[in-house]
């Protein structure tokens, strides 16, 4: 089962599980995901509810056969969660334990856990490694923080094995074109820079160029959405196995500047993007970059598109069919 599979990191899962051979069930409250990308192009059984529904729950597991669970369906706007924190424990925190109690209820005992690189807050070292310590600065990141706790703690108690990936940043779309992003309301920078080489925006705002980097804007380390799907599908494997419960994060290990993603952006698209310098965005850390050799050795994970002119390539191709 995958929750959020109809939102953009969920479908591409279930895409990758589904080319690996696997039946898959989506479980989505449809509030942000698309019902069309799991009806009309993944095919896909969907269910359409909440993970905070007991009963449905106990249902759904009633129901179906279900070998463990990839768990993607979450709110991930970081301002929103610092202006309406209680939205985000309900539904990041209280509706992931209501699913890990109906999972225990129904003697599901493995799960895949969409975290974030927003738990470890401002890094004191990058790229960061795993064992970094974790201190949130936004109540987006403590919701998922709380939940990788939870985890740990239903280890010891009920031997419930998880793993849980840490993203940096998802980007790019289906390299077929069957799939992409599609955010509203739309916060990220590659698909705001593609809207703007699409005319759909009149400008790119570059939020601060003071930061202690070469060119002052701030570095990521942006991952292609496959690549993140076909950890998922290892680390589903890797539980299926017997494996014991681990953390991965889930990055190239090398970071682009706001200006240099917009300036890919204007080679790829061969438009021109008009750029407003702004203020800084509060919270926002210089850099940010993660080092994944974990996953690769645990998992035998090989990202496939560590280009960053290919994220955006593939980006772009979406931006233009779907938009
Ligand atoms: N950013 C920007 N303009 C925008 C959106 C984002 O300059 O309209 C910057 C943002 O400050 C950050 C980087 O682009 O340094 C990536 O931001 P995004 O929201 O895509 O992801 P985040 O790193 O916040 O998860």
């Amino acid at each position: 089962m995958v929750t959020g599979g109809a939102g953009y990191i969920g479908s591409h899962a279930v895409l990758a599980l589904q080319q690996a051979g696997y039946k898959v069930v989506v479980l989505d409250n449809l509030v942000y995901g698309h019902r069309d990308l799991v009806e009309t192009v993944l095919k896909a059984k969907l269910i359409e509810g909440d993970t905070n529904d007991r009963p449905l729950l106990d249902q759904l597991f009633a129901s179906h056969d279900i070998a463990a669970v990839m768990h993607f369906a979450a709110y991930a706007y970081v301002g929103e969660s610092v202006s309406d924190p209680a939205k985000y424990y309900r539904n990041n925190v209280i509706g992931t334990l209501t699913l890990l109690e109906a999972m225990l209820a129904a003697n599901i005992k493995k799960f895949v856990f969409s975290s974030t690189c927003a738990t470890y807050g401002i890094p004191e070292i990058v790229p960061i490694p795993e064992d970094h310590p974790q201190a949130p600065i936004n109540p987006y990141g403590a919701s998922k923080l709380m939940v990788e706790r939870i985890l740990a703690d239903f280890d010891v108690a009920h031997q419930f094995k998880s793993v849980c990936f840490r993203y940096f940043n998802a980007a790019g779309a289906d390299p077929q074109g069957r799939l992409g992003e599609d955010h509203e309301p739309e916060t990220h920078l590659i698909p705001l820079v593609l809207q703007t080489a699409l005319g759909k925006r009149e400008a790119i705002s570059v939020f601060g160029t003071d930061y202690p980097t070469p060119d002052g804007t701030c570095i990521r380390d942006y991952i292609h959405v496959t690549d993140l799907a076909s950890a998922h599908v290892l680390g589903a494997e890797y539980l299926l196995k017997g494996g014991d419960s681990q953390v991965f994060n889930l990055g190239n290990g090398s970071g682009f500047s706001v200006k240099q993603v917009i300036e890919t952006a204007r080679q790829v698209t061969r438009r021109p993007i008009t750029v407003i310098e702004q203020d800084r965005r509060p919270g926002d850390p210089p850099a940010l970059t993660g080092s994944s050799e974990k996953a690769q050795t645990t998992l035998g994970w090989q990202p496939q598109y560590a280009d960053l002119t290919q994220i955006i390539q593939h980006a772009w191709a979406w931006h233009q069919k779907r938009h």
